[in-house]
């Protein structure tokens, strides 16, 4: 007799379960070495999740997993699944395949190089040495091609790899959108740049004890939504959220004592992540349906709460008196107005994690470029510094000095993240989509915002986005909610609006 529809289907879901509370431990273990873990225990840290993580891929592509998914598959095709088993099929076989078609050889050589290529790469970093770097990067991009052949695409083999941050994302219209921004951008800095409107980021500095910080970081958290009782703040190097459940979210943070921002701008930007993972919907954890739909769309949660939110007027509106209070100096004397502005300050720097709004995509599509030539064969490893500088001044109208500050300033590259960098960008324009979305839907957006009420911001967040997880696709949920695919005019409008009243343009 053929067995139930509903108990196949259910076997299918308490497999998942068993692989996301191996996920999950993996995720408390990640965590806990960036935040909490002594130096010594790096060793067995590492034997641990590494034995892990092989057991997560040997549950993954066994054989009776694969045969429970064909089942499960075979039902969705035969039309008995509803439309949410079909999307937890349909997003399990799609990673499923990709997962197949990479030999486990592939996959060791490249954890042995990027293991290694990171060790280097700080190395090299430290000395500013692009030399160093060279052997590792040009093996690093000729297993990632490998990569990207076995995946298959059809336009660029970039797309292989962003497909793996970005599902579906093409390489030719991410191109375009992002040339689009290129192309406004290095303008419109000319314009800024030439504007008599002088903004002074130096008001912005003191003397900021660390305890004050938290609080004030903290208070602003839970105003905008944090549940503290289903996560929690903590320190590390690099600021980073991760959810273990949508009831378990950690996010960091980190704090220097001359520069408020420095903490308040990453916890506001964490903190946009975190409302996304707590906002999935825990009666599906372990599905796709209770993950986030791709880095894009993660960042977009980050990015506007980070700025459209918290580097507006109406939020600073309502929470700078709060300011003032807890740090009497330097701002008591400041007006809002002024503090607005210096929060807004626009100035090309070297630096990618420094930027500001109006200069930070150039960043990103200086590494697109570079990394789709490379992939592609019309770029190579060893020019790159060469490449890089001329795009610096180019774009930014910067100078490179030193390898360390120009092209080995980044991680990702070393541990083989090809095809993340657009993600950023992505991340930024959907933000920008959204928010007009959200306040023509939110009658009173801006006057709610300058009251200190997020409550209709995020519910409406919550309801289109994140109650979803994956069961729409990144450009399908953009069409749902603004009546479009992501395009660069609203991240365009946004800048133009928002720059053209602070700089007087
Ligand atoms: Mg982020």
């Amino acid at each position: 007799m053929p067995q139930a529809k509903s108990s196949l289907f259910e076997e299918f879901r308490t497999r998942l379960l068993e692989l996301s509370y191996l996920e999950s431990t993996l995720s408390v273990l990640g965590w806990d070495e960036q935040v909490y873990m002594p130096q010594k225990g790096a060793l067995i840290r590492a034997k641990t999740t590494s034995y892990l993580a092989g057991l997560l891929h040997q549950k993954f592509t066994s054989g009776a997993f694969e045969k429970l998914l064909y089942r499960v598959q075979e039902a969705s095709l035969a039309g008995k699944l509803n439309d949410q088993e079909k999307a937890i099929v349909r997003e399990v076989w799609r990673e499923f395949v990709r997962e197949k078609k990479l030999p486990k050889k592939l996959v060791e050589e490249l954890a042995l190089l990027t293991s290694e290529a990171h060790t280097v790469w700080r190395e090299a970093r430290k000395k500013s040495d692009f030399k160093l770097f060279v052997p590792y990067l040009e093996k690093i991009f000729n297993l990632k091609q490998k990569e990207a052949s076995l995946v298959g695409f059809t336009d660029s083999p970039y797309s292989a790899l962003l497909d793996l941050y970005e599902p579906e994302a093409q390489t030719t219209s991410v191109a375009q959108i992002l040339f689009d921004i290129r192309d406004f951008l290095v303008p419109f800095l000319k314009k800024i740049k030439g504007s008599k409107v002088k903004v002074d980021p130096r008001i912005l500095r003191g003397n900021f004890p660390q305890a004050r910080q938290e609080k004030f970081n903290r208070e602003v958290a839970r105003k905008i939504g944090f549940d503290f009782e289903a996560g929690r703040v903590d320190e590390s190097t690099h600021p980073f959220t991760t959810g273990f459940h949508p009831h378990d979210v950690r996010i960091t943070t980190r704090f220097d004592t001359r520069n408020l921002f420095y903490s308040l701008g990453s916890t506001i930007h964490e903190v946009g992540h975190a409302l996304y993972e707590q906002g999935l919907a825990s009666e599906f954890f372990g599905t796709p349906l209770a993950e986030s739909i791709s880095l894009g769309i993660h960042e977009s949660q980050s990015r506007i709460w980070e700025n459209q939110i918290g580097k507006g007027e109406p939020f600073w509106k309502f929470f700078y008196p709060a300011l003032q209070k807890a740090f009497p100096k330097p701002f008591s004397k400041i007006a809002l107005k002024d503090f607005y502005r210096a929060v807004n300050y626009v100035s090309p720097t070297l630096i990618r994690t420094e930027s500001d709004e109006a200069t930070y995509n150039l960043h990103i599509i200086l590494r697109f470029e570079i990394e789709k030539g490379l992939l592609e064969g019309s770029l190579q490893v060893r020019d790159l510094p060469e490449i890089w500088n001329a795009k610096m001044k180019e774009y930014l109208g910067l100078d490179v000095t030193d390898a360390a500050t120009g092209v080995l300033q980044d991680v990702h590259w070393s541990g083989g993240a090809i095809g993340y960098f657009p993600t950023y960008t992505l991340g930024n324009l959907y933000a920008a989509q959204f928010y007009k979305a959200a306040a023509s839907d939110i009658l009173n957006l801006e006057e709610e915002i300058a009251k200190g009420e997020f409550a209709h911001f995020l519910e409406w967040l919550r309801k289109n986005i994140h109650l979803h997880g994956k069961f729409y696709k990144a450009e399908e949920l953009c069409r749902n909610l603004t009546g479009e695919g992501l395009n660069s005019k609203y991240f365009i409008d946004y800048i133009t609006r928002k720059y053209s009243r602070i700089y007087q343009l």
